[in-house]
């Protein structure tokens, strides 16, 4: 059995994010697994090293630190090409030559998209001769999966029962790097991940990952998806919130102890042995400065 907590390196983290990496940390140490930390990096521009040693620090003094060598998704291109080239192998990845702009404007008719942010398939069907002269101007194509109506049902052990549509995710980049969908899942396998828990806003995101995996000949882990940490006002954590991270809550004098008893309440356990995963809520956790 094995979990995993695999934040980026772009700011400090969060009591959300901390209470994401905290449900793992503690239904890998109820079940007597191992427990990793994996760094996305695969974004070079807004990841750094200085954010990384700032998270990892906020982890550990939480109680929290990798039982293996901690992993750099920067370091794997390599897993992620092959991956990609098998999915071409089986003829299931499609140019896509759209810009943001353009797919949101495709998402506005109304008659052209399925659900949400689902890609409207503009580049599906592109004929040979159109590509030639997307090739030829020099736009640069960001590689999509090709899926067929694939539905999946996922049983969380958070939020119970999810039943979604695969779409056309990208699986790399328009600039060439290997897109998050499609690592996240070579990763998870490679580590032998077994047990996933992490933040609520993707198990949206798990049907697409579930295709990936079939696509891939990959194992499916057991999935728990955490209900976000929201504010006083109902939406997600943010800096306008006030003390959210261990740096700023230091600051107003609160301590780390003090922290991760907030932690722990709020996941229905006041120690590590009384943790029980089908305890915790699937509804958000609100958080105000009045609770520390
Ligand atoms: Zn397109």
């Amino acid at each position: 059995m094995r979990g995993r907590f695999a934040p980026s390196p772009t700011g400090p983290l969060h009591l959300g994010n901390l209470r994401t990496a905290m449900v793992s940390w503690l239904q890998v140490r109820s079940l007597s697994g191992d427990w990793l930390v994996r760094i996305e990096d695969l974004d070079t521009v807004t990841s750094s090293v200085a954010h990384e040693a700032d998270q990892l620090a906020a982890l550990a003094a939480m109680g929290m630190q990798s039982d293996l060598p901690i992993v750099r998704q920067s370091t794997r291109f390599e897993s992620y090409r092959d991956a990609i080239a098998t999915l071409r192998r089986l003829g299931r990845v499609y140019e896509c030559y759209c810009s943001r702009r353009e797919i949101r404007e495709a998402a506005q008719a109304p008659h052209d998209f399925t659900a949400g942010d689902a890609y409207p398939g503009t580049c599906r069907e592109l004929s040979a001769a159109r590509r030639e002269q997307f090739r030829r101007s020099g736009r640069p194509a960001a590689l999509r999966l090709r899926c067929d109506g694939e539905r999946f049902v996922i049983d969380d052990l958070i939020a119970g029962r999810f039943v979604g549509d695969a779409d056309d995710v990208v699986v790399q980049r328009n600039d060439g790097v290997p897109a998050y969908n499609l690592a996240v899942v070579v990763d998870d396998a490679a580590q032998g991940i077994t047990h996933i828990a992490r933040g609520g806003d993707l198990l949206t995101s798990t049907p697409r990952q579930r295709l990936l995996q079939e696509l891939l000949d990959l194992p499916e882990p057991t999935y728990a998806h955490v209900p976000l940490v929201v504010g006083a006002d109902g939406k997600r954590l943010a800096k306008r919130h006030g003390a959210i991270t261990l740096a700023d809550l230091a600051a107003r004098g609160v301590s780390v102890d003090r922290v991760r008893e907030w932690l722990m309440s709020s996941l229905a356990a006041a120690s590590a042995d009384e943790f029980d995963i089908n305890l915790v809520s699937e509804l958000p956790i609100m958080v105000s400065n009045e609770d520390f």
